[in-house]
């Protein structure tokens, strides 16, 4: 028993010796053939958004190739599985496609570089944007978004808009894309271009790049996608305004709710639907103009409103309202006096005080005119610097004053491409419009603003052209 112990206190001893031999061997190998610390130009960089966990990384630089991949650590059990085993799909793939790898010269190797961010909704969605760089070239790696996840919190499971929405929300989506750009002075030229409207159609794939984050969803568009030569791009879409069409409330702060009204400001317009377009002359007008609108909203529909110039520092409210909710401002003159008496100086007064006023209180074009009691003559048409705007049908409700017959004046008679005179200055136009927005949606008629009708019917206005339907 003695001598036995005394042996595995002998083994014991020597074990401990070769481990401490073997230790200083390690050492020395490591400084000797020490890997490289990762080169700056792989590392994360500190800018990245990372709204959850922490990140990790893996790092090999081979003899014919360098991988540098970091990836969020979410501390949600299978959601990091599953970002892990994406992970390792790309560097396996990666590791196959370059195991042959002939470089150049001793020196080059093939990268795989990783980038990442990090976006949550509290507890309920999280999603993570990869970002991949290849090429041999440090000093001129490209990091290109490859992926976006978003993932449900709760289950782990990886979800897609059309879990979170219902309805054409794609099409809502686009709708505010395209009306976004042909707002903006940089987006305005490519807004028109076939490459942006096929690039912003309403298809999974072009809205396939995106990520939730508090109260916005960030839609991310390839390059070339809405342009030729473009970069990528990203696009910010307030969730409020897709409020109409999500499955269930979305747990930001403040918590949006799904609402039961649809928002105006991007509609949807089939092009290849009937449309007309409704237009309410000489307001606005407190208790009128704000029923039309909300009439307007109501149903996702957008009308122009003619306004005279002399009504508006009065109504700046109804002005912004008009706006906002998507509608669009015409010009009916400062006075409401016929352009056809008028002085070339008194045209231009006329005219540039509206644009003025309106813009006083919000900016937005007024760029089309509408003649004063539909007056006009080739003088007129010599001197405007914005298209003339009639009507083809009047329903002279200043005239009538009464909602019934102004409703079925137009039932009876509307087509596809009309455009409709109102005014918004009397209770029974109002209570008409109320009425006629619902009955016309119901009919198969998408209701839009005079710019729209002509876009959508490839009617090209000129300065001093004279039109009176999309027709
Ligand atoms: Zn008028």
């Amino acid at each position: 028993m003695k001598k036995r112990r005394l042996n595995v206190k002998a083994v014991a001893v020597a074990v401990l010796g070769l481990l401490v031999v073997l230790g200083v061997v390690w050492t020395g190998f490591n400084l000797l053939f020490k890997e490289d610390k990762m080169p700056t130009q792989l590392q994360l960089p500190e800018t990245i958004t990372q709204e959850i966990g922490t990140g990790k990384f893996i790092y090999e630089n081979k003899k014919n190739y360098i991988i540098a991949v970091h990836y969020p650590v979410t501390g949600l059990t299978e959601i990091d599985k599953n970002l892990k085993e994406t992970i390792d799909l790309w560097t396996e793939e990666f590791k196959e496609e370059h195991a042959e790898f002939k470089a150049n010269s001793s020196k080059e190797k093939m990268i795989l570089g990783i980038h990442y961010e990090v976006f949550k909704v509290e507890d309920q969605y999280l999603s993570v944007v990869f970002k991949k760089a290849t090429g041999t070239d440090l000093e001129n790696l490209n990091y290109q978004i490859i992926k976006t996840i978003t993932y449900d919190q709760k289950t782990g499971e990886q979800v897609g808009l059309d879990t979170i929405f219902h309805g054409k929300y794609l099409e809502k989506i686009a709708a505010f894309v395209r009306m976004e750009y042909r707002k903006s002075a940089d987006g305005q030229e490519i807004a028109t271009t076939p490459t942006f409207t096929t690039g912003t159609e309403a298809t999974v794939e072009n809205y396939q790049y995106y990520v939730l984050r508090n109260n916005q969803l960030i839609i991310y568009f390839q390059p070339n996608q809405l342009a030729e030569g473009s970069q990528w791009s990203e696009f910010k879409l307030d969730i409020e305004k897709l409020a109409f069409y999500l499955n269930e409330s979305y747990l930001s702060n403040p918590v949006i709710e799904p609402s039961t009204t649809n928002v105006a400001g991007a509609r949807y317009i089939d092009p290849d639907k009937p449309m007309v377009a409704l237009t309410f002359d000489d307001g606005p007008a407190n208790g009128i103009t704000n029923r039309i609108i909300e009439a307007l909203v109501n149903n996702d529909s957008a009308a122009t409103f003619f306004v005279v110039g002399s009504r508006v520092s009065n109504n700046s409210s109804l002005i912004e309202q008009i706006i906002t909710t998507g509608n669009e401002i015409g010009n009916h003159t400062y006075s409401h006096t016929s352009l056809t008496k008028m002085s070339d100086d008194e045209f231009f007064n006329e005219i540039n005080g509206v644009i003025n006023d309106v813009n006083a209180i919000i900016t937005t074009d007024v760029n089309i005119i509408r003649p004063t009691y539909g007056n006009y003559n080739q003088h007129v048409k010599d001197l405007s610097p914005y298209p003339l705007i009639l009507w083809s049908i009047d329903t002279e409700d200043w005239k009538y004053r009464d909602a019934d017959r102004i409703y079925e004046h137009v039932m009876a008679n509307v087509k596809d491409g009309d455009i409709i005179l109102l005014h918004d200055l009397y209770e029974s136009s109002a209570a008409a419009a109320e009425r006629l927005i619902p009955a016309l949606i119901e009919k198969g008629y998408q209701i839009v603003t005079v710019s729209e009708l002509m876009e959508y019917k490839g009617i090209i206005m000129e300065p001093g052209g004279v039109y009176s339907s999309g027709r």
